[in-house]
């Protein structure tokens, strides 16, 4: 190892597609797999595909076009509303997107005509959580506009609650959703083909025993497939695999210090006082790993039982040892939030290693590797591939 690397089982991440797409068939909801946390990694998506998500969804043109690069001909959405620079980019290589602006969606209409090409749309309500969305009163002049606008679908209505105010999906919101979609339907004798209930945030609501689901029949998931986990309580979802993916890193100090700092007091690099153990002993094991804020989010990094997270600055990772079982040069392993993940993943100082692969790469997914990796460093081993391990250009800034 010669630099951090998150090692991505390939596996666990089909498994959890694989259990989520199947209990939500069983109540009519398709299911998009979201891969922006993992940069649009074709790797990941081909497992999603061939674990039968319907799908895939992104939100960064960039991620879209390299999905498409290495060969995805699946339908992809992208899940943020297009930037008006990219407008063309947008239509080029994603198939519909979530849309809430009318200037979006003219020029959407202008590229798609251009083009010679459709775009879809789904359009985005705001429902509470007062992130991206429409005001529902506002909605059905949009949808007209839509009907209106030549090279455009409206493929369907959505919302996404949790990520901005943390507001939970449930009956009323989701209610509430269900109750446009069929004004729509009744006003403009349309049938909408999606309805898009939310995130990996909407499983509780989705999944819970004589839910009543509505109209919502589309999920877009990616937190809950990649870690198992529910976003609204951290909580681990049953029958999916949690650690799926993993950030190694190495050891560049051990040594016995005060528990307590010594000297005056102020704030730390990164605002605040840290906190320090309130314990008797007086000394204890420290060990600092080469990882920093450039690479994770410390408060979403879990050690092994015996290391635990002090805290992080740039560079240097601090941990207590209580075992004092570590020596420099070992390899240490951590599971992942969500904000940890997403940041190890765009951070150009972390490799990335894909082991488990049960999905066969395209021929074009095989070239694309080797683009990713000049230096040669991949062992070109389909069940486990290195990207980015050598020299320091950014593995996932393709562009
Ligand atoms: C990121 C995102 C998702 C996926 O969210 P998860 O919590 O990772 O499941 C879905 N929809 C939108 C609009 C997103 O931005």
């Amino acid at each position: 190892m010669n630099r951090p690397r998150l090692e991505i089982h390939l596996d666990k991440i089909h498994h959890n597609a694989k259990v989520l797409v199947e209990r939500l068939s069983e109540r009519g909801i398709s299911v998009c797999g979201v891969t922006k946390a993992t940069l649009g990694a074709p790797e990941v998506a081909r497992e999603l595909l061939a674990a039968g998500v319907g799908s895939l969804g992104d939100s960064r043109i960039e991620n879209v076009e390299r999905l498409r690069r290495s060969g995805t001909a699946a339908e992809i959405l992208l899940v943020r509303s297009p930037m008006p620079s990219q407008i063309e980019r947008v239509v080029t290589s994603a198939d519909l997107s979530l849309a809430t602006e009318v200037t979006v969606l003219e020029a959407l209409s202008l590229a798609a005509r251009r083009l010679d090409r459709h775009h879809g749309v789904i359009l985005m309500v705001e429902l509470g959580d007062l992130r991206e969305g429409i005001m529902p009163l506002l909605l059905p002049s949009i949808v007209e506009l839509v009907l209106t606008l030549p090279g455009l679908t409206l493929r369907g209505i959505g919302t996404n609650l949790a990520c901005q105010s943390g507001v939970v999906p449930d009956a009323a919101n989701m209610g509430v959703l269900s109750g446009l979609a069929e004004a729509i339907e009744a006003e403009f004798s349309i049938t909408l083909e999606l309805v898009s209930g939310g995130n990996s945030a909407n499983l509780g609501w989705a999944l819970a025993p004589g839910a009543h689901l509505g109209r919502v029949n589309h999920l877009r998931l990616g937190e809950s497939i990649l870690l198992g986990t529910d976003p609204t309580s951290g909580a681990r979802i049953d029958g999916l695999a949690h650690e799926a993916i993993t950030l190694a890193a190495e050891v560049i100090e051990v040594a016995t210090k005060p528990m307590q700092p010594s000297g005056i007091r102020r704030r730390g690099a990164f605002g605040g006082i840290a906190d320090v153990p309130s314990t008797p002993a007086r000394s204890g094991r420290r060990v600092i790993v080469a990882l920093g804020r450039q690479d994770i989010e410390p408060s979403g990094l879990v050690g092994p039982p015996s290391l635990e997270v002090l805290g992080a600055s740039s560079d240097h990772l601090v941990l207590s040892d209580r075992d004092a079982t570590v020596h420099v040069g070992d390899t240490v392993r951590f599971s992942m939030d969500y904000a940890a993940v997403l940041r190890a993943m765009t951070s150009p100082f972390v490799a990335r290693r894909f082991s488990g692969a049960t999905a066969a790469p395209e021929a074009a997914a095989a070239s694309l590797l080797a683009d990713d990796d000049p230096s040669g460093a991949s062992d070109g081993a389909r069940s486990s591939s290195v990207v980015g391990a050598e020299g320091l250009e950014p593995p996932t800034c393709w562009m």
